[in-house]
């Protein structure tokens, strides 16, 4: 199996990639992750990307495009695998299938999480954390017992990530439909995107995705 998983952020992508990851033994490859790894090493490819991760802005496209080629042409490269956060732009989806072509990879399909902007930001913004633990809650879905304070620190405030602010949200949401989108008709136009409801509870999306991902089989 060899998946492709878009949504845009807060979408759950990052939780339902580790699900498919136990659940089907595949490596993940989560290009936050690589690039975050890079920067903390400090290797040249890390001193280039660290201003953009930083600003939240998206790396170009050579940089992250050279990293996951790199990836994939070594020796260990994964065989089975679900794609975190790569591809981002029609640039680098187009980058990507000839690593693939070259490797004599080929795609099992784009698992596309929709969620709409109005509950990205709710679930977002709604999420707060206990300075000393770090320990998140969630307002609506999974508040602390006593209102405002965590549950384990009960002298600890909770506290908001300036990136989880209403307006840094939006910001971010914005980042993504403007590159993103454009993902979209190209792999539907391949047969190769399965659009899955992102809404609900981790379970019921990920038994969802794990459907989609069936019926795409039986089809091709
Ligand atoms: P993530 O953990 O996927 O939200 O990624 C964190 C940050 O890494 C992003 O805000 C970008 O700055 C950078 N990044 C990760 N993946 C990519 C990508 N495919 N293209 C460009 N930038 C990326």
């Amino acid at each position: 199996m060899r998946l492709i998983l878009i949504g845009p952020p807060g979408s759950g992508k990052g939780t339902q990639a580790k699900l498919l990851t136990q659940h089907l033994g595949l490596a993940h490859i989560a290009t936050g992750d690589i690039l975050r790894e890079a920067i903390r090493l400090g290797t040249p490819a890390g001193k280039k990307a660290e201003p953009y991760v930083k600003g939240g802005q998206l790396v170009p496209d050579e940089l992250v495009n050279e990293l996951v080629a790199d990836r994939f042409r070594r020796p260990d490269r994964p065989e089975r695998f679900v794609m975190d956060g790569y591809p981002r732009t029609l640039a680098q989806a187009r980058a990507f299938d000839s690593v693939l072509a070259e490797q004599g990879l080929n795609l099992s399909g784009v698992v596309y999480l929709e969620v709409d902007d109005e509950e990205i930001v709710r679930r977002v913004s709604g999420r707060w954390i206990c300075p000393k633990c770090q320990t998140p809650y969630q307002l609506q879905s999974h508040p602390p017992r006593k209102p405002g304070y965590c549950d384990y620190h009960p002298e600890e405030k909770l506290i908001q990530r300036p990136d989880d602010r209403e307006e840094t949200v939006r910001e971010r949401l914005r980042v993504y439909r403007a590159s993103t989108v454009e993902l979209i008709p190209y792999y539907r136009q391949r047969g190769l995107l399965r659009e899955v409801l992102g809404q609900g509870d981790v379970e019921t999306i990920f038994h969802a995705i794990e459907k989609a991902i069936q019926e795409g089989r039986q089809e091709g």
